[in-house]
Order: C-alpha cells, then sequence, then structure tokens
C-alpha cells in the first residue's frame, strides 16, 4: 500500500488522574480520588508495557494537576517516546471560561509541564469533555499549539481549524477563517469512558453497562471503515487509563493494535498525523456565510 493511501491509527489516552473526578463529577471523597489514583498505579505502566511490547508509540493528554501529583509516571511516559499533549489543568472545560480564565488554564498546564518534565513544551491540545470555547482555536495558535484534538466536523481526515464562527438566530451560520491549527477530528462514539464507567453524581450519570467486547467490534467496524474507505485517513481513538487498563479490558486495546496491523495502518501520534497533513493541507479558506 503507497504510505500516502495508509490509515493512520491514534492510540489516546486521557490520563485524567483524580482532578476530573473533582472537576467533572465534583467528588472528593476517597473512592472518586481511588479511581483516578489507579490510573497511575496499576493502568497506566500496564498500558506502557503493553504498548513497549507491541512497539507502538500512543499520545497521552493530561492535566497539570496529573502532572504535579505524578511527575515521574509523566516522565517515564516521554522517556518511552510517547506524546503528552495538553488536557487543561485541574481538567477544565473552556466552554464557560472567560478570556482571561482561558489563557491562566493554559499557562498553568504549561507551566506544570514545564516545570515537572524537564522542560517540555505539548504540541497538541484536548479540551476535557470535547468542547471549546469561542476563543479556544485561536489562544492556541498564540501559545504555540500546532492541532487540537477536541471536534467532530470529519470523522477520519484531519481539517483546519477556525476562528470567529457566529451562530445568529435570523440568518445563516458564519464561518470564520481557517486558521493554522490541525484538528485531529475525535467523537463521543470512539471514546469509553461514557459507555464503560458507572459515574453517579449531580447532573451526571453513566450507567456503564456496555461489554467491552460489544464496544469492541463496533470500534473495529470503524476502523475498518476508515481503512477501507478513507484513503491517508486517521482514526483516532480516546481511552482513558483507569477505564481501559482495569482487568480483561484491556485486551480491546491489544486487539485494536492487531487489527490496525492487519489492516495495514500506520499506528502513530497526533502531533506526526497533524505535521504530515498540514504539509499537503488544503489552503485556508477565508470568512464566509453559509456552506
Ligand atoms: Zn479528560
Amino acid at each position: 500500500m503507497d504510505q500516502a493511501d495508509k490509515l493512520s491509527v491514534c492510540l489516546t489516552f486521557d490520563f485524567d488522574g483524580m482532578c476530573s473526578w473533582g472537576e467533572v463529577m465534583n467528588q472528593y471523597s476517597p473512592t472518586p480520588m481511588s479511581r483516578g489514583e489507579f490510573a497511575a498505579r496499576v493502568a497506566v505502566p500496564r498500558l506502557l508495557k503493553l504498548l513497549a511490547r507491541e512497539q507502538v508509540k500512543a499520545a497521552f493528554f493530561i492535566p497539570g494537576h496529573t502532572v504535579d501529583t505524578f511527575p515521574e509516571l509523566c516522565g517515564q511516559i516521554l522517556d518511552e517516546g510517547h506524546e503528552i499533549g495538553h488536557h487543561g489543568y485541574f481538567h477544565e472545560g473552556p466552554v464557560n471560561l472567560d478570556e482571561a480564565a482561558e489563557r491562566q488554564m493554559l499557562e498553568a498546564g504549561l507551566a506544570a509541564m514545564e516545570r515537572r518534565l524537564d522542560g517540555y513544551v505539548p504540541v497538541g491540545y484536548r479540551s476535557p469533555a470535547f468542547d471549546l470555547s469561542n476563543n479556544t482555536t485561536k489562544l492556541l495558535i498564540e501559545y504555540g499549539f500546532r492541532y487540537d484534538t477536541s471536534m467532530m466536523a470529519q470523522d477520519f481526515e484531519p481539517y483546519w481549524c477556525r476562528t470567529g464562527d457566529s451562530m445568529p438566530r435570523d440568518r445563516a451560520y458564519e464561518f470564520g477563517p481557517e486558521i493554522e491549527l490541525v484538528e485531529v477530528p475525535v467523537s463521543w462514539s470512539l471514546d469509553d469512558f461514557i459507555q464503560l464507567e458507572f459515574v453517579t453524581s449531580p447532573g451526571v450519570f453513566l450507567p456503564g453497562a456496555h461489554n467491552p467486547r460489544d464496544l469492541e467490534t463496533r470500534w473495529l467496524d470503524d476502523l475498518d471503515f476508515a481503512a477501507e474507505e478513507v484513503p491517508g485517513g486517521v482514526y483516532t481513538m480516546t481511552f482513558h487509563p483507569e477505564v481501559i487498563g482495569r482487568g480483561a479490558r484491556i485486551r480491546v486495546v491489544e486487539n485494536m493494535i492487531r487489527r490496525a496491523r492487519e489492516r495495514g495502518a500506520e499506528i502513530t501520534t497526533p502531533a506526526v498525523v497533524a505535521e504530515r497533513w498540514a504539509k499537503t493541507a488544503p489552503a485556508r479558506q477565508k470568512a464566509r456565510v453559509g456552506a
């Protein structure tokens, strides 16, 4: 298969640690904290062992709070050749932050990595809960990021992000200009947390009742589809170590690696995909009204 036609498979792991339980679920008692601790104590080391054995590189999106809490493990992730991306400081979703607060969040996450990981500077950002504010993309450019991986306007192809979109109620949607920030798209349907974890707290209820084998079938069906129908595309799977690294579920990751290889796909990181795509990407579009 021509390199240009190969599917890229990105195995991405949102290593949230304790802070997502506090920020998203508003749970601070010992058992939710232990669910976050499990990721660092068991799941990430188990995943690193698997990735090393299979000789594949992955991306870990990590809040600054988790970097500060588990600096040695985060250092090990880098030492083993994986990518680390920005994921907020305290797992803050930017959608409700004003610009000053969003800047503070970005700076705090960057500072934690610089402080704890020998000056490491991430090139990618994934927002907690896959949502952005209207300022996010322009701020990511300003802070030197090369790509975002939180949006869903494509399923298996990167695209240029925009800034300045608006949605008036009395006329067509207005598309802002495309900017030099690559989107490596994601999807809730390719995310393990919402489907496998039992969570109940005010405003949040996740039954966590899916069978991992059924999910694996759906996820591998999408991988097959992308390999067959989207030459040169990218398949981005969002895992969470505390979810997929618990017990037998980790077999899903092994089977995904196996299927990617059977399909002739390249398992790589979103930073590699974004850089490669940007080199041959279509020209960026100016602002326009309507499609
Ligand atoms: Zn997260």
